[in-house]
């Protein structure tokens, strides 16, 4: 089946397997949705921990996953939850199936780019759940950094951003792009953007710990990719939060660059606090 045309869907952003924006001006209803679903989780017998842990084991198992979203007459837990999760949130990944059926044989060894569509819903809560449990310790770690993707650039723009002491940092030579904007933002509050392009994120903790500094980070990915650093910084005890992009644009997906976009508002809020 062919695939969205990223070009002619500009203006809906669409992406190749998610879209928080596909319809709408902004991600706000995407934020909103998740918002409350993991309210309602909350609100019934789950505690963040739990829930965090037991979506993380899910998630583990695209076979699994898929099970349990296909046997309606599963009633345990698991199975309501995953079923939710997917009554809730299959409108932001409406092009998963048709993108998991192009992948070449080599292409489905590469976790990223084989995510199920089950485990795109798991990863949305995931987020929520990670920058409710450590944004107040991000926000008050001594050293808080930020990782954005290149791809946020202005892609028509001759980028001018250079190598400093961490990573990458942006220039500020044009107005609208995404990077430039998002780390105007960041550093309004304290936050040191940077551009990820080679950074060593767990050799960078040890030597920041080790000058006795706290150290947080914020996270702008796509969403597997989010989820992937997400978990390396609690593997390293770094307190995390993240802000998926608007969609999967990016040559990796399509095999060239498009256009893209992150909730501002989003980074803001978490920002603040
Ligand atoms: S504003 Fe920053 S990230 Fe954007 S093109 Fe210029 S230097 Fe590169």
């Amino acid at each position: 089946m062919k695939g969205p045309d990223p070009q002619t869907d500009a203006s809906t952003l669409r992406g190749k397997t998610f879209s928080l924006r596909e319809h709408t001006e902004n991600s706000d209803e995407y934020y909103s949705t998740i918002a409350t679903l993991a309210d309602s989780l909350l609100n019934e017998k789950w505690k963040i921990a739990d829930l965090l842990s037991e979506i993380r084991k899910l998630g583990r198992s695209k076979r699994r996953l898929r099970g349990l979203v296909r046997h309606s007459d599963n009633n345990s837990r698991e199975a309501i939850l995953i079923r939710r999760l997917r009554a809730e949130l299959s409108r932001y990944t409406p092009d998963v199936q048709s993108h998991l059926e192009g992948l070449s044989p080599l292409q489905r060894w590469d976790r990223i780019l084989a995510t199920s569509e089950e485990q795109y819903h798991v990863y949305m809560l995931e987020i929520e759940l990670v920058n409710r449990l450590y944004g107040e310790d991000f926000r008050q770690s001594s050293i808080k950094l930020a990782f954005l993707p290149h791809c946020l650039r202005d892609l028509k723009a001759d980028c001018q951003a250079a190598q400093r002491d961490v990573d990458y940092v942006c220039k500020g030579c044009t107005v609208g792009c995404n990077v430039n904007n998002a780390s105007k933002l960041l550093r309004r509050h304290g936050v040191k953007p940077y551009i990820w392009m080679s950074a060593n994120l767990r050799s960078l903790f040890k030597r920041l710990k080790r000058e006795g500094n706290s150290v947080g980070v914020l996270g702008i990915a796509c969403i597997p990719e989010l989820v992937r650093g997400i978990r390396l910084c609690m593997r390293s005890g770094v307190p995390v939060v993240g802000v998926p992009l608007d969609a999967n644009r990016c040559a990796r997906w399509w095999g060239e660059f498009h256009w893209n976009t992150v909730n501002l508002q989003k980074l803001e809020t978490l920002l603040a606090g």
